[in-house]
C-alpha cells in the first residue's frame, strides 16, 4: 500500500473538518454533548459507509481507506470517537449475517435512516473477561429474552440499533470455554420500549458512554447473527479491524500533537531566540515523531495482513499499542512545549490529550495486547 494512494480522500476529508474547528469541539466537550452535526457530515459524504460493500449501497473500500479516513479526522483535530464504532461493528452483519439480515440492514446503515453505533459487549462485573460475560439471551418461542447489564456501552443513546454479545447456553453446558455466546441485533427504538434502560457515564472526555440494562427484554430471534453460541469467534474476528483503526486514530493524534507543538516552537520566543532553538524543547518531540512513524509503519503492516487475508492479530495488537503510545507521547510533549498555555482549554492540547488516553485502554487495554503477542507469538506459557 503506498502511502498516499488515499490523498485525495484525505484532502476531502480535511475539508469537511475544516467546517469542524476547534471552538466547535470545545464548546462539545464543555456540554459533553454529542457532535451529531459531525456525524450527520460524515454520513452525508458516505465516510461513515467506507467499509460497506458497494452493493449495499457502501463505498467498498478496503480497511486501509477507512483507516485513511480516521486518521485525517484525529489529524484534523476533531474526535471520530463519536462514531468510528459505526464503521466497523457492521463487519459482524457483513460476515456472518444472513443475506436477508444484510439486505434489510446494510444500505439503511450507508445512507444513515439507521445508526448501528453501540457494541454491547463490556460488563462491569467480568471486564476483559469477556468469556465470564452473565447477560443472558433465553430463547422462548421466536424470541429472545435479554437479561443483564452492559457497561461503557458508547453512543448508545445516539445508535438505532446495538450489537449485542450475550449468553444463548449456560456455561457450564457447553462444549468448548468459547462455545454459548451469541451476537444479537438489537434494535434498541423498539427496546427502549420493553425494559432496556440506558444511564450515561460522566468521563474525562466527551465520549457519551453510558450503562446500559436489559430487564426481560424481547428480540425477535430473525435477530440473531449467524449460528447460535459462536458469537465470540464472531467478535475475535472483527478486533482486527477495529484495533487496526484505533490504532490509525492515533497516528492522527500523534501528528495533531506533533504539527502543533513543532509550529509552536518555533513561534514562541524567549530570552530573544525561539523555544525551539533549544535541545531540550526539540528532542521530546523528535522523539516523539520517531515513535509515530514506527508506529504507523506497524499500522501499515497490519492494514496489509489484513487486506491480504492473513491473520493480522500479532500486527493489529501491536499497532494499537505502539500507536496509542506514540499519540501519548506525542501529547506529552505538545503540552510540555507549550508551558502553562497547554493548560488553556482555546488551545485544544488538554482536550486531545484526554481524549487520545483513552486508547491504552479502549477497545483493549495494553496489558492484554502484551499478553496476546507474549502467548500467541513468543509461545510463552498462557497466563489466563
Ligand atoms: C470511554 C470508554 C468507551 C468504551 N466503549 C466501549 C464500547 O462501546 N463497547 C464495549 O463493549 N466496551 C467499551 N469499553 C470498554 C473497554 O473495552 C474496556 O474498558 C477495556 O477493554 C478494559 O476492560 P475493563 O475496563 O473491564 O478493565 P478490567 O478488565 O477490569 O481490567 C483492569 C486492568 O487490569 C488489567 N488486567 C486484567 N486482567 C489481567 C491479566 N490477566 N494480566 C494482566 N493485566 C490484567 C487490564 O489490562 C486493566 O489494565 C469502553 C471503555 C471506555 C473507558
Amino acid at each position: 500500500m503506498s502511502e498516499d494512494a488515499y490523498a485525495s480522500i484525505r484532502e476531502e476529508v480535511a475539508k469537511l473538518c475544516a467546517e469542524f474547528p476547534g471552538e466547535y469541539w470545545r464548546a462539545k466537550d464543555r456540554d459533553r454533548a454529542y457532535p451529531g452535526e459531525f456525524v450527520d457530515a460524515l454520513t452525508k459524504a458516505g465516510y461513515l459507509a467506507a467499509l460497506i460493500p458497494e452493493e449495499y449501497g457502501g463505498v467498498g473500500l478496503p480497511l486501509s481507506g477507512a483507516a485513511a479516513i480516521l486518521e485525517e479526522i484525529q489529524r484534523q483535530g476533531c474526535n471520530g470517537g463519536a462514531c468510528h464504532a459505526q464503521m466497523y461493528i457492521m463487519g459482524t452483519l457483513l460476515r456472518h449475517g444472513s443475506e436477508l439480515q444484510k439486505q434489510t440492514y446494510l444500505p439503511k446503515i450507508a445512507s444513515g435512516e439507521l445508526r448501528l453505533q453501540a457494541f454491547g459487549v463490556t460488563e462491569p462485573t467480568s471486564g476483559t473477561d469477556t468469556l465470564s460475560l452473565k447477560t443472558v439471551a433465553r430463547r422462548e418461542g421466536d424470541r429472545y429474552i435479554i437479561n443483564g447489564q452492559k457497561i461503557w456501552t458508547s453512543r448508545a443513546e445516539h445508535s438505532d440499533l446495538m450489537l449485542l454479545l450475550a449468553r444463548t447456553t449456560p456455561q457450564d453446558q457447553v462444549a468448548k470455554r468459547t462455545d454459548g455466546l451469541s451476537t444479537i441485533l438489537v434494535d434498541m427504538r423498539a427496546a427502549k420500549q420493553g425494559g432496556m434502560t440506558i444511564r450515561p457515564i460522566e468521563t474525562m472526555m466527551n465520549h457519551s458512554t453510558t450503562e446500559v440494562f436489559f430487564d426481560n427484554v424481547e428480540v425477535p430471534v430473525e435477530n440473531l447473527i449467524g449460528v447460535e453460541g459462536q458469537g465470540f469467534r464472531y467478535i475475535l474476528s472483527g478486533m482486527n479491524a477495529e484495533r487496526a483503526l484505533i490504532a490509525a486514530e492515533c497516528i492522527g493524534d500523534a501528528k495533531w500533537f506533533i504539527d502543533k507543538a513543532s509550529a509552536y516552537a518555533k513561534e514562541r520566543v524567549l530570552f530573544g531566540r525561539p523555544i525551539g532553538q533549544n535541545q531540550g524543547v526539540q528532542f521530546p518531540i523528535a522523539r516523539a515523531y520517531a515513535q509515530m512513524k514506527a508506529a504507523e509503519l506497524m499500522v501499515h503492516d497490519a492494514l496489509r495482513k489484513y487486506e491480504a487475508g492473513e491473520n493480522a492479530g500479532a500486527e493489529a495488537n501491536m499497532a494499537k499499542m505502539l500507536a496509542a503510545e506514540a499519540s501519548w507521547a506525542a501529547g506529552e510533549a505538545c503540552i510540555q512545549t507549550h508551558g502553562g498555555f497547554g493548560f488553556a482549554a482555546e488551545y485544544d492540547i488538554e482536550r486531545k490529550f484526554r481524549e487520545t488516553r483513552l486508547y491504552q485502554v479502549a477497545p483493549i487495554s495494553t496489558n492484554m495486547i502484551l499478553s496476546y503477542v507474549a502467548e500467541h507469538v513468543l509461545g510463552l506459557p498462557r497466563s489466563y
